[in-house]
């Protein structure tokens, strides 16, 4: 991620909650989230406000779940891969 190595413990410990998928794992920070919405425009299968839960990660690609993480301009969103 962003060429550092994070851990689930890393960011668990720092108030990110965990989304389950088969390929991924996206990571959401409700407090440091901006609500600018890219997350929502950029996969609204991903992610889905109002439903529970909020992201799917197996709603998508891994590629695409990567890309719309990526898109997030304040760090609330963050992914771990699953090893191949
Ligand atoms: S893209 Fe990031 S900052 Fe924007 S709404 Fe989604 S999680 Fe929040």
């Amino acid at each position: 991620m962003n060429g550092e190595p994070v851990t689930q413990e890393m960011l668990e410990t720092k108030g990110y909650k965990r989304y389950h998928g088969e390929g991924i794992d996206i990571y959401y920070n409700k407090d440091i989230c901006a609500h600018i919405g890219n997350c929502v425009r950029g996969n609204p299968d991903i992610f889905e406000v109002g439903r529970r839960p909020w992201i799917i990660p197996d709603n998508g690609s891994v590629e695409n779940a990567v890309y719309v993480v990526d898109t997030c301009p304040s760090g609330a969103l963050k992914y771990i891969r699953k090893e191949e």
